[in-house]
């Protein structure tokens, strides 16, 4: 290290330590390169300390508490739900994240990459300032400076009646009564979440059906899991307006909806969960400095997408900073942070395929797919064969009872698979199979030669493979 006001130069600087930067630092790393990485927060950003990993575990939670009524309701098991003991319960999810954290410090320091604790701006096309030091890159700069809740105009979440997914896990309960705003996956968990907690919940999306960039079969089954869950669900309506009223625990909100026939619709609700979107986040971030700009919705987007790098040679991009097709994803920022860590080693590893990158929502139903859509594939002019089955065609949906489906499209002739969709218990885990089958544009031949194990939810996937290549067992083609 330099000392006094001379530049410290690395190999690589890495602006943002969440699942997109921590990663390019430790591939950068692995494969020899000096890496500084400058995180003003804590390392694991959005997904370890306020998304995927927090929310997850408390959808778990939730999953147990839905198990409690069906254990007593469909299996005459004689147990009831004596109460949920939060501070219990959230310590468990903190601990979890906690540990967490704790193992992506640890591997970073092992790996020998510097963190510095700061903001960081950048000076320069291979410079930053942090900390009141000025680093240099040698070879690159890397941003993954990720996103935040994007919120309405007018609508300032306080924390309490009125939250984003930053904070409406982190109160000292949840509410007896909430309204989402947003049909997207982190609004349809947060729904799902509330509702098994025993909540009264509405669902408020604008676009005509819940996941609007999920094939409408998938809509349509989580539509109706949800409805059927009790939760009031409202497409094609927009906020009207959004009114505090009352104070302590009697106050609330009070949201006025428009619903689709044109009707307004008042609802008093404890809570308004805002859930509409994510915005990338580059505020004093400088990126004028380096030559950069972002495009009309606040990304900062590649020129060459195969290298993830911007018009600015050696600066380049991973995670939600990226404009679609990066999907948002946690485990797609990993890949993009491997991407550019071998590309700045000088590497040529295979550009993402970002069709093939999977998508889940973990709420009750669950969803997961890869690939193309039906409606997608059909947009691309593509001869299109499509096969759909229930879960509970095969045993293990009838003991799990929760209804779902497996819908593939493949292209006809017995070309190759184009999209999986599932929806139903688990299927989170299941889609990784088809992950596969759609990066390795395999054909229905292909997997329907692979045996599932029996009885599993999987069979029916396997078994709309065996249809599709024409050897159906239980169901004819
Ligand atoms: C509620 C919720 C649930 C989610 N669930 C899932 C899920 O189940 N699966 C999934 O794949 N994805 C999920 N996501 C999305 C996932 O969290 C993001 O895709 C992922 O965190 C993006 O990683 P990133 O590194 O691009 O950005 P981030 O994780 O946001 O990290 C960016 C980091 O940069 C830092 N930073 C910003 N500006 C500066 C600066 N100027 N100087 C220094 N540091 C800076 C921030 O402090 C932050 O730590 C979820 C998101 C939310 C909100």
């Amino acid at each position: 290290m330099t000392s006094g006001n001379e530049p410290d130069t690395a190999d690589v600087l890495v602006v943002g330590g969440g699942t997109g930067g921590y990663s390019t630092a430790l591939r950068a790393a692995a494969l020899g390169l000096d890496v500084v990485l400058v995180e003003r927060d804590l390392v694991g950003g959005t997904c370890l300390h306020r998304g995927c990993i927090p929310s997850k575990a408390m959808l778990h939670a939730a999953e147990l508490v839905d198990g409690i009524a069906e254990a007593r309701e469909r299996w005459g098991v004689k147990a009831t739900l004596d109460a949920v003991d939060w501070p219990a319960l959230t310590a468990t999810r903190d601990d979890i994240v906690a540990r967490n954290h704790r193992g992506v410090e640890a591997h970073l320091a092992h790996a020998g990459v510097r963190v510095v604790r700061a903001a960081a701006r950048l000076t320069g096309p291979r410079s930053v300032a942090a900390g009141g030091r000025e680093y240099t890159a040698r070879r690159g700069v890397v941003l993954a400076t990720g996103s935040r809740p994007r919120l309405l105009p007018g609508l300032v979440p306080d924390g309490r009646r009125v939250v984003t997914s930053d904070d409406a896990l982190f109160a000292p309960g949840l509410p007896d009564s909430v309204l989402v705003l947003g049909g997207g996956a982190i609004g349809v968990e947060y729904a799902s979440l509330h509702r098994s907690m025993g909540a009264r919940v509405v669902l408020v999306e604008a676009a005509e059906r819940l996941l609007p960039l999920e094939d409408a079969e998938v809509s349509r089954q989580l539509g109706r899991g949800l409805r059927r869950r009790g939760i009031e669900l409202l497409t094609g309506a927009r906020l009207t307006g959004a009114e505090p009223y009352g104070s302590g625990d009697g106050g609330g909100v009070r949201v006025t909806v428009l619903t689709d026939r044109g009707e307004t619709r008042v609802h008093e609700v404890a809570r308004l969960l805002v859930a509409v979107g994510r915005e990338p986040v580059t505020d004093g971030l400088g990126l004028a400095a380096a030559g950069l700009a972002t495009d009309a919705r606040g990304h900062v987007a590649p020129a060459d997408w195969a290298r993830l790098e911007t018009a600015v040679p050696g600066i380049h991009v991973v995670g939600d900073l990226l404009p679609p097709p990066s999907p948002g994803l946690a485990h797609a920022s990993f890949a993009e942070g491997l991407l550019v860590a071998e590309v700045l080693a000088g590497g040529a590893p295979r550009p993402i395929d970002y069709p093939a990158v999977p998508r889940v929502t973990y709420s009750s139903p669950q969803t997961a797919s890869v690939g193309l859509t039906e409606q997608q594939a059909r947009d691309r002019g593509l001869d299109v064969v499509v096969n759909t089955m229930p879960l509970t065609a095969v045993a293990k949906g009838m003991v799990h009872g929760q209804g779902g489906s497996v819908k593939v499209v493949a292209t006809g002739g017995g070309g190759p698979v184009l999209g999986v969709h599932l929806v139903g218990p688990h299927v989170s885990e299941m889609i990784a199979e088809s992950q596969l089958i759609v990066g390795w544009e395999a054909e229905p031949a292909d997997v329907a030669w692979h045996i599932h194990p029996h009885p599993t939810l999987s069979e029916a996937v396997g078994e709309v493979f065996l249809t599709l290549a024409g050897r159906g067992l239980h169901q004819s083609a």
